[in-house]
This record gives C-alpha cells, structure tokens and sequence, in this order.
C-alpha cells in the first residue's frame, strides 16, 4: 500500500481499478490468465526478450558506427539490463505465481525496479530510470505489437491516471468510465481541475512522480476531500473508504435538500447563488443544486469538445437550449476564452512561450474577427429567448472593451440587416481578471453594465503563479492580501458606480470565504453548481454585520496563512455542525494553501 499527497480539487472518495493513460497511451491491462496458459505466456516473454535483444544489437552496432563507441555503449547497458537472469527470473516468477499476462509482468517488474533506481540517493541511479523506461517500451510494444488501447476503448469503470490531462481531453471523457481522475500536474484552479469539478469527477492532480510506478488495474482509491491518493490499499483501508463513499452519498443528499430554501443570510439579505457551466447538458444539475441562473457559461467548450469548428447555428442551438431551460433566470455567456491551456486541437495552434501572457481570450477573438462574430450574432440571437447577457473576458484595456463593444455593433447591425430578432439593450459586461482591469475599475465601469470578477485568472496573474503549474501550487492561494486589496477595491468601484458585481473563479465555491466576500459587499456569486449547498448552508448562517467586522479585520492581516487560520475558525463558529457529518472536512486544512 503505497499513499500519495496531492491538491484536493474535485470532492468524493472513490475505490477502482486504475488505469494509466501513458504518454504515449501503450497500455497494460491486469490480465488474469489460466494456470494452463503459463508455459505460453512465458514462451511469449523469451520471444520478446530476443527480438527486443537484436534490435538492441543493431541498434549499438549502428550507433557506434554514426557516433562513435562511447554513445553506442548505451544500448550495451540496455542488452545487459534486460538478459540479467534476475529480471529474467522476476518476469517469470510473476508470470507463474500471479497468473498475470506477460505484459502486466514486465510492467510491474520494471516499475519497481526503476523505483528503486530512484529512490537511491546517488543521481547517477536516478539518471538511469529513463532506461528502465525505455527498457520497458521496448518489451512492451514487442509483446503487444498493434494491439495498443486508447482511452476511447476502455470500457470499464477506472480510476484514469495521468501526467496530465488537457482541458479537452477532460472535457471528452465519460463519466461513467472514469469514475476519479488522478494526476501528477495542475493546480487547485486548472481548467483540468474545474471541469473534474463541474462533471462531478473526484480528483486529485498535483501529485508527485505519480505514474513512475502505476500498473493499469491495481486497486486505487481517489479521495477527492483530502487530495489523498491510496495505491494497492489493504482490505481495512478498502472498507473504511467504502464506508466514506457511502457517507459521502448520505451527506451530499442532505445538502441538496436545501435546494429550495432560499439564499438568504440570517438577517434577511438576499444573495444571489448562480452557476458556472462548461456544457448546456450541466444546465439541469445547476438549477437541480438550486442555481438562480447561469453566472458563467465558459463557451470555449463548444470547441473544445468538438472536431470541426462549431458554425453560428451550433453556438445558437447551444446558447438557446440553456435559456429555454432557464425560462427566464439570466444566462451570462462569457464570449469565447480560447487559447493559454484551451486551445482548439483540430484549429491551428500558434506556438507561444508564454501562452497565458500571449494571444488569449479576447485578444485572440478581437485578431480573429470572423471567429468572433460568428459567436456574438449566435448570441444576439438567443437573447430574445430569455434574460441573456453578453460577458468578455480577459480586459485588460479601455482600448481593447472598446474594440469589442464595436465588433458587438457590427454584428447588431449583421444581424438587423439578416431580419433576425435580437435585443439591442442586451446587458453587456466584463471580467475582472487581470490586475490592469481591476486597477481600472473605475473608467472601465463606465463602459459596462456589470462586472464579474474571475479569481482564477486573477489571482494567477496578480501573483505571477502559473494555475496549472503543481511546482508553484502552494504559492497559488486567495488568501494573499494582494489579491484581497484588489477585490476591496473593485467592490468599492461596483458600489460608487452602482455596477452590479459578481465573482465566479473558484474562490466564490470555497466555504471558508464566503463570510469575507459577503463582508466585503458581494451579494452575487456564480460557482460551480456542486458548491451552491454548502455556500448556501454558509450565508444562512451568518449576518451582514458579523461578515463585515471579519472582512475588516481579515483586511488587517499580512499572511495569508493568518487569513486562512483566521477565516477557517470564523467558518467553523458559525457551521459546527456541517463540517461533523463530512467524511473529511471541508474546509481545506488550515495549514495548506487555498484556491482561488
Ligand atoms: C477565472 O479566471 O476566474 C475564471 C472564472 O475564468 P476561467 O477559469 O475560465 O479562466
Ligand atoms: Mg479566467
């Protein structure tokens, strides 16, 4: 039994098989096998062991001709690490005790064997892993010939196990296969995290050398309250997990029956609860959780999930099933945030070395105009179909709102010209999500009916943390009291100006800030729709007066961890109860950093 730490970002504890989705996607099954079909298999083994032997030869014959003895003894350290008659033995000992496949028996040996190259002190043993590995390729395509499996054939339930996984390929995984995901990259606030999260995925992601020593089909459990990962558990470790999901299943459907008391503090302010959403189809859980509309629609995906660009009338169809199921509840649509992490795989992908400083977001739809405006007269046109409202993303100039606004009015006039309805009033907004827009509140205000501020985005960039960087997570947190400055200050703007304000990156979904935000002003969040129960428990537990007294005082310290220590035990105050039930409580320990 092996445990791993990672981030937490998407709750539920969940006990199956794993699956390895390798770089390369070669993938190894725990294929039992009849104890009559062992003297094949390990036929099969020798075989594989030969010709990966030739090829090994050719290979050092060729390289010290080309490049000299030196670089061609290479693959005479390959030759002998793979007829060592220990190895030989290993593979053939597991082959006939474990009545396993022989590609399960390469696998499993080899991943110890490089274990324990890496758990030497000496680099020198380190620097030798990579040979194991490619040892290890090579035995395996010899045994498996074509016969590789992608992810799309799997049709098992598993725990899919990664380096890491894009926002697409997130995106386009199905979640009655892949019951958890676990992987080494990314951080709380990924796009890869957030989809888990919004599917409603357990996961974990930020978890060190996690694939070094993963078969496919040994038992994992993924627990998604305290980022734990648990490789090959012993049975009482199974059992008490198992006890938690089912603990875990009892608390979540307890939860949702708040869906319909109202979101209102003890002292009777209304806070408005709306949702975020990748996809139309999360519509119907959103307002299930008891979402009062759609806060964030992240339309990029419409790209992501598919292979051909999307046409006006796809946008159409999608933005008008959300607002026909939303009979009249608003529908914020945040024009297309492409690009950094979400690109497009089948579109032209510009090479950038720093994608989230480069062409993203709006700036790549205000250098695509006919991109831009195949989504903005899609919307227009749904805007008659309920309370629909146009955000854009990424501001970080007057010049560039301005850009926008008029590429709004072209396609206003397209859409006149075609005879198509479309409201001219549509409300119109941006987000708040780079420091030069915050820090510009107030001219940018003047331009906008509402503001929504995207704490992802903006806490990466006010911090000069990559968000989906596992090296720097710890440095990636809400509590720093720069970001919170520039959240006061924002609220401030929104109130003089009378701009209606939102939140909607993680931090709006995270509990132990709720009290804060509610303090500080906010009376609207948009969040992860699996977040709205719990935050509704919050705000109906505390007053206005008592959030802004701990606003106050919270805008008075300098750490963040004396942010967090302070806001988790001001939560707890007014929650005991919630967090008891919890498999794992939810707040985030008060010694590790918070999301955005
Ligand atoms: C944000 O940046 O906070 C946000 C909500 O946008 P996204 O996570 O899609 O970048
Ligand atoms: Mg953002």
């Amino acid at each position: 039994m092996e445990i791993k730490k990672g981030i937490a970002v998407s709750s539920g504890v969940v006990v199956c098989r794993a699956w390895l989705l390798s770089d390369d996607e070669l993938h190894i099954d725990r294929r039992e096998i009849a104890p009559s079909e062992v003297p094949a298999e390990r036929k099969r083994l020798l075989k594989a062991v030969a010709a990966s032997s030739d090829d090994l030869r050719d290979l050092r014959d060729k390289t010290t001709r080309s490049l000299g003895k030196e670089t061609g003894a290479i693959f005479d350290y390959h030759l002998g690490l793979l007829n060592d008659q220990h190895l030989l033995d290993d593979f053939a000992g597991r082959i006939e005790n474990q009545h396993c496949s022989a590609e399960y028996a390469v696998r499993r040996t080899l991943r110890d064997f490089s274990k324990a190259f890496f758990d030497q002190p000496d680099p020198l043993f380190k620097d030798r892993v990579k040979d194991v590995y490619d040892l290890e390729r090579r035995l395996l395509i010899k045994l498996m010939g074509k016969g590789r499996m992608r992810l799309a054939g799997v049709k098992a339930p598993m725990v899919l196990v990664a380096k890491d996984l894009t926002p697409s390929q997130t995106a386009n995984l199905d979640k009655n296969i892949v019951r958890a995901i676990a992987i080494e990259a990314g951080g709380q606030t990924s796009h890869t995290a957030i989809i888990a999260n919004s599917m409603g995925i357990p996961a974990v992601v930020g978890v060190e050398d996690l694939v070094r020593d993963v078969s496919s089909g040994d038992l994992w459990i993924v627990n998604g309250y305290s980022g734990v990962v648990i490789v090959n558990p012993d049975e009482a470790t199974v059992s008490e997990h198992r006890l938690y999901e089912q603990r875990q299943m009892r608390f979540e459907t307890r939860l949702d029956q708040m869906r319909d008391l109202p979101a209102v503090t003890r002292d009777g302010t209304p806070i408005e609860l709306l949702g975020n959403i990748e996809f139309p189809s999360e519509v119907d859980n959103a307002l299930h959780k008891g979402a009062q509309g759609i806060g964030l629609y992240r339309t990029e995906f419409l790209y992501l999930a598919s292979d051909k660009e999307p046409t006006e009338e796809d946008h159409y169809n999608a933005y008008a099933s959300v607002a026909e199921k939303l009979k009249g509840k608003p529908l914020i649509i945040r024009t297309l945030d492409l690009g950094a992490d979400k690109f497009w795989p089948h579109g032209e992908k510009a090479i950038e070395d720093n994608p989230f400083l480069g062409c993203r977001s709006i700036r790549l739809c205000l250098a695509n105009h006919r991109i831009f405006k195949v989504q903005l007269r899609a919307i227009l046109r749904a805007s008659v179909l309920g309370d629909v409202r146009i955000m854009f993303p990424m501001i970080s100039s007057p010049m560039e709102l301005k850009q926008a606004h008029m590429l709004l009015k072209d396609a206003m006039d397209e859409c006149y010209d075609l005879g198509a309805p479309f409201r001219r009033d549509i409300p119109v907004g941006i987000m708040i999500e780079v420091p030069a827009a915050a820090l510009m509140a107030n001219v940018l205000a003047r331009e906008v009916n509402f503001f929504s501020i995207g704490t992802n985005d903006l806490i990466q960039y006010t911090l000069a943390v990559d968000r989906g960087n596992q090296r720097v997570a710890p440095l990636f947190t809400a509590a720093h009291p720069a970001v919170l400055s520039l959240l006061r200050d924002v609220m401030r703007i929104s109130r003089k100006r009378k701009i209606s304000t939102s939140i909607c990156g993680e931090m709006g979904g995270d509990p132990q800030f709720t009290i804060f935000l509610v303090g500080l002003g906010l009376r609207s969040l948009s969040i992860t729709p699996h977040n709205i129960p719990k935050i509704k428990q919050v705000l109906r537990n505390i007053t206005i007066k008592d959030a802004e007294k701990i606003a106050r005082r919270v805008m008075s310290f300098e750490q963040p961890q004396q942010i967090l220590n302070f806001l988790n035990d001001e939560t707890r105050k007014v929650l005991p109860d919630i967090f008891s039930e919890e498999p794992v409580p939810l707040l985030t320990p008060a010694g590790a950093a918070a999301g955005g």
